[in-house]
C-alpha cells in the first residue's frame, strides 16, 4: 500500500459504473460536419450554436489580431495585459446585453467563481438552483457564504427557505442557470427577480447557453422575459454561441467597477488572449448583423422537437437542448454509438453529470435540411 493507491480503486469504481469518461479527439474545423475517428459526422454535440466558432470572419479577425498584438496578453489586466481590444469587447457585450457595462474574464466558469467571491462571504447566504452549473455551485462554496440549494425551479421551495433563512444573514445572493445545460428547460426569471425584490437578495443568472440564442436580439433569457433594464447580474460566456473563449459578466457601472477592484479571478489572472478577444468582437457584430442566424436555430430546434416527440420522451426544453431520457448509462451510450455509426454525434450524458442517462442534442444555425433529415431518418422517425 502506499499513498497513492485509493486513486486505482477509485478509478475502478467509476469504471464498474459506468462512469468512466475519456476525451475523443476531433479533427478539421468546427462546424455542423466534423470528423470523429476519421468518419465526418453530423454535430449535434457543439454549443456553438450560430456555427460562429468555424467562421471564416472569426479566424480572420483573430489572426489580424494576434499578428496586431502577439499570441498573449503578457500580464493581468490591471498590470500590463489590458489592451484596447479588451475594453472595445466589453462595450460590445454591455450593448448586446443592453447594459451599463461588462467586463471579461478568461472563462465563464472564472466569471462565477470570482463574482461570487467578490459579492458574499461568511455573513451572507447563497441560495442556488439544485441544477446549477458547476461553476456556481464550486464558486458558492469557495465564497465561504452559507450555502443552501433549493429544488430545481421551484419558487414554493426557494420562498420557504427565503423566509426561514434570509434575516440571519447580512446579503443574500440567489444564483441560476438561465438555460438548464443539461436540460434544456428556463429557469422561471419573472418570478426569481420577484423573490429577489421581495426579499432584498440579489440576483445573479447564468446565461452561457443563452446569449446569442435567445431573446430577439439573442441578448438572452433576461430580454426573453423582458426584464432588461433590471438591477441583475448576468454572467455568460464567449464560448459557446459566441464562438471564442472567454467570460463575461454585464449589469450596473458600479458593480462592475466593483468586480474590477474585487473579484480575484480577474485580478490575479493573464488577460484574455487577443486572438480570442477578437473573435468574440467579431462574433458579437456578426449577431448584429446577421438576425437571421437565430431565426434559423429556432427553426432548426422546431423542426427537430416536431420529430423527436412523435416517437421519443424528451425532457422539458426551451432551448436548442433537447434531451431523450434513457433508462441507464449502458442503453444511452449504446444508443449514442448507434447513431455514430449512422454518421451522428450525439452525446451521452450520464450520471453524475445528471441525475438520470440521456441523449443530449444541440441544435445549431447551420444545420442544413439534409443534415436533419439524415437525423430523422436513422432515428427511424417518419417523413
Ligand atoms: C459552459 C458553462 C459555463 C462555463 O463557461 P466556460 O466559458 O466554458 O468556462 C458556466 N455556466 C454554464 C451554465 C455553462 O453552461
Amino acid at each position: 500500500m502506499n499513498t497513492y493507491t485509493w486513486i486505482e480503486k477509485s478509478l475502478k469504481t467509476i469504471h464498474k459504473a459506468n462512469w468512466y469518461r475519456a476525451v475523443k479527439p476531433l479533427s478539421g474545423r468546427a462546424g455542423a460536419i466534423i470528423e470523429l475517428d476519421g468518419q465526418p459526422v453530423i454535430n449535434f454535440a457543439s454549443n456553438d450554436y450560430l456555427g460562429l466558432a468555424g467562421d471564416e470572419r472569426l479566424i480572420q479577425a483573430a489572426v489580424i489580431a494576434t499578428q496586431h498584438y502577439g499570441t498573449g496578453s503578457t500580464g493581468s489586466r490591471l498590470l500590463s495585459g489590458h489592451r484596447d481590444l479588451h475594453r472595445q469587447l466589453e462595450l460590445a457585450i454591455a450593448s448586446l446585453k443592453q447594459t451599463q457595462d461588462a467586463i471579461v474574464f478568461s472563462s465563464g466558469y472564472l466569471a462565477n467563481i470570482g463574482t461570487i467571491a467578490a459579492l458574499v462571504g461568511q455573513r451572507d447566504l447563497i441560495l442556488g438552483d439544485q441544477y446549477n452549473h458547476s461553476s456556481l455551485k464550486n464558486g458558492a462554496i469557495l465564497s465561504g457564504a452559507t450555502v443552501l440549494n433549493y429544488q430545481h425551479c421551484n419558487l414554493e421551495d426557494l420562498e420557504q427557505q427565503l423566509k426561514q433563512n434570509r434575516t440571519n444573514y447580512r446579503r443574500c445572493l440567489m444564483t441560476t442557470d438561465s438555460v438548464f445545460s443539461m436540460d434544456g428547460d428556463l429557469c422561471p426569471l419573472p418570478e426569481l427577480y420577484h423573490l429577489a425584490e421581495q426579499f432584498n437578495a440579489m440576483l445573479l443568472i447564468d446565461e452561457a447557453h443563452a446569449t446569442g440564442v435567445l431573446g430577439k436580439t439573442g441578448a438572452g433569457v433576461v430580454e426573453h422575459f423582458n426584464l432588461t433594464g433590471k438591477p441583475l447580474i448576468q454572467i455568460g460566456t464567449l464560448s459557446k454561441a459566441l464562438g471564442s473563449l472567454g467570460g463575461y459578466v454585464a449589469g450596473e457601472k458600479l458593480l462592475i467597477d466593483y468586480l474590477r477592484n474585487r473579484a480575484p479571478t480577474w485580478i490575479y489572472t493573464t488577460g484574455l488572449s487577443p486572438a480570442d478577444t477578437a473573435a468574440a468582437l467579431q462574433a458579437i457584430k456578426i449577431i448584429k448583423n446577421e438576425p437571421e442566424r437565430i431565426h434559423n436555430l429556432w427553426q432548426n430546434v422546431k423542426q427537430i422537437k416536431t420529430k423527436l416527440t412523435q416517437k421519443y420522451t424528451i425532457l422539458p426544453s426551451e432551448s436548442p437542448i433537447l434531451c431523450l431520457e434513457q433508462n441507464n448509462p449502458t442503453k444511452a451510450l449504446e444508443f449514442a454509438q448507434k447513431l455514430q455509426t449512422g454518421g451522428i454525434f450525439v452525446p451521452a450524458i450520464r450520471p453524475p453529470t445528471v441525475p438520470t442517462s440521456r441523449l443530449r442534442f444541440s441544435i445549431m444555425a447551420t444545420h442544413s435540411q439534409a443534415h436533419l433529415d439524415q437525423l430523422f431518418q436513422h432515428l427511424e422517425l417518419e417523413k
